[in-house]
């Protein structure tokens, strides 16, 4: 499994780093988790957007979902280049896009927010180029090689973790949660936990982050191979050391610091994990 994060920064994006997006390559299939503010721009710098097998959106925060329209109307151009203005060919294929729950209606009236009258296939993103798969807590799904088990978390919107099995290796990514019992469910000796690790400190409000002390707990207890920290509040080089040496007290598998354009690979049989820029 090979994981490639686009953006890790929490609310929008800043320092020159988008939001939310990681794009997730196995040996039959690539997934983009999340697609916040700055992802179609980062992700389009690493592959052709076309080449997606599926986007699965964690939850419908603007930093987790942003840039949902600007990768749909991307996709869209391919085929206004092809000189379809009003339809798509018959052997277009819409790529599959999980969300969460009631989300559907809502990308229908954000697609229509700027049309382009002389292109109307331009203003059906949540149609054309996506085709929009509602999912619920506890739901599986089949992508390629890939094994999707929706795991539902804990925050101010409904959240669902993404556990991701594949031949090649597994990964298991939080979205935005705060401390429950079901992040064990979710990373269950996993070879690969990408974890939120937003606060300095525990949250103890009901909106619902972990810090990276948490994020190691929830690696080490539930036997994880790795631990990757993301979604970050600064990009302060000090505050990110403090964030991985708060996650390495509670946890001695190896650590890394998500930044933009990382890629990280987890080889099979939960190997380490190797940095490769
Ligand atoms: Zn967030
Ligand atoms: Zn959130």
């Amino acid at each position: 499994v090979r994981l490639t994060v686009l953006g890790c920064r929490a609310g929008m994006p800043a320092d020159g780093q988008p939001s939310s997006g990681y794009l997730v390559e196995t040996a039959g299939s690539r997934l983009l988790l999340d697609c916040g503010p700055g992802i179609a721009t980062a992700l389009g710098a690493v592959i052709n957007p076309t080449q997606l097998d599926a986007v699965i959106i964690s939850h419908l925060h603007s930093d987790h979902c942003y840039d949902l329209l600007p990768l749909g109307k991307a996709l869209l151009n391919t085929l206004i280049h092809h000189g379809n203005h009003h339809t798509p060919p018959p052997d277009h294929h819409p790529k599959p896009l999980y969300v969460p729950t009631g989300a559907t209606p809502l990308l229908h009236r954000w697609a229509q927010l700027f049309p382009v009258t002389t292109m109307p296939l331009l203003d059906r993103a949540f149609e054309v180029a996506f085709a929009v798969h509602e999912y619920s807590p506890g739901d599986r799904v089949t992508v390629g090689d890939c094994a999707l088990h929706m795991v539902g978390l804990r925050h101010a919107a409904t959240n669902c973790g993404t556990r991701i099995e594949a031949p090649c290796g597994s990964l298991a990514f939080t979205g935005d949660t705060g401390m429950t019992d079901a992040l064990y469910t979710l990373a269950d000796s996993v070879d690969l936990l990408l974890a939120e690790a937003t606060l300095a400190e525990p949250d103890t409000t009901a909106h619902g982050h972990l810090s990276a002390a948490e994020a190691g707990r929830v690696a080490a207890r539930a036997g994880a191979g790795s631990l990757v920290l993301t979604h970050f509040t600064s990009g302060d080089p000090a505050w990110l050391r403090s964030a991985r040496r708060a996650a390495a007290a509670e946890y001695t598998g190896p650590i890394t610091v998500a930044t933009a354009a990382a890629c990280i690979e987890v080889a099979p049989a939960r190997g380490e994990p190797v940095a490769l820029g």
